[in-house]
């Protein structure tokens, strides 16, 4: 119970990662906020955590929306009072070579993975400020800063950036007593880590072979990672990138 009474935000908590680290965070004690654009899928997550015993709320925000994140934030702090952690989590991939992607793909991408991170932070650091410091976990990849994949140009791109803008915002605010660390998952069990019309069955076969561990994450793998982050365990922990990908860039 590392999270007793901490309140906890998880932005894509409606589904993925997102929704098993919410679980998880509930799990040990946390009151959770999830959010995202969907009403129905952080429903059905409010639902399980609630159906584990535990407590959560939802809050509907595109992060890509500056007045949306900083309602979101706001809306954290009205319901109880304050906000211990955040977990910057919401994020999409798009495929395309460099050469090919298009312009509205490029923004959108950088949009979401980029944009909604550093909003989603001001907002969260503006907070945490006032109440006397929080902890920050944002998700990255392994794909960005570790290791780049042909055809996920933007994508790579955005995650390298968010690599780099954790680190950044971690020396700037490690001194008021917020903790900024990133966690950079590998393949993890969502359909996100599957290429187009693979199947699990195909997306397992595939990782045999590509990846030193030879399977794909479990969700609760990288929930675990993100709760150590962002727990009193982890309090020397200023900065870090912690990769969690099997071994894929070792
Ligand atoms: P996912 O299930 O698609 O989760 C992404 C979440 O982000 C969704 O719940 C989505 O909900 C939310 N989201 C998307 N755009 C948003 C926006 N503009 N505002 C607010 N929320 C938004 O995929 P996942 O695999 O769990 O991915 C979670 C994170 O892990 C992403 O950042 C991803 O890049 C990263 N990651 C995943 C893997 C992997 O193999 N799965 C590996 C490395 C890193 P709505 O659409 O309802 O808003």
């Amino acid at each position: 119970m590392r999270f007793r009474d901490r309140v906890v935000l998880v932005t894509g908590g409606g589904s993925g990662i997102g929704r098993a680290t919410a679980r998880a965070f509930a799990r040990e004690g946390a009151v959770v906020v999830v959010a995202g654009r969907g009403p129905e899928s952080l429903a059905e997550t409010v639902k399980l955590i609630e159906a584990d015993g535990g407590v959560a709320t939802q809050v509907t925000a595109d992060v890509t929306d500056e007045g949306a994140a900083a309602r979101m934030v706001a809306e954290v702090v009205e319901r109880h009072g304050r906000l211990d952690v955040a977990f910057n989590n919401a994020g999409v991939v798009s495929a395309g070579k460099v050469g090919d992607l298009d312009r509205e793909t490029w923004d959108r991408v950088l949009a979401v993975n980029l944009t909604g991170v550093w909003l989603s932070m001001k907002y969260e650091i503006a907070q945490m400020r006032e109440q006397g410091g929080g902890v920050i976990v944002n998700t990255s990849s392994n794909l960005g800063a570790h290791r780049r994949q042909p055809g996920l140009g933007a994508y790579v791109a955005s995650k390298a950036a968010v690599s780099a803008l954790t680190r950044t915002a971690a020396l700037e605010y490690i001194g008021e007593g917020i903790r900024i660390n990133a966690i950079s998952p590998g393949p993890s069990d969502t359909p996100r880590s599957m290429r187009p019309g693979e199947t699990e069955a195909d997306r397992a076969e595939r990782l045999k072979t590509t990846n030193p561990s030879g399977r794909v994450a479990t969700l609760d793998e990288i929930a675990a990672a993100v709760l150590y982050l962002a727990s009193p365990d982890a309090a020397y922990a200023v900065g870090t990138d912690l990769v969690v990908d099997g071994g894929a860039s070792a």
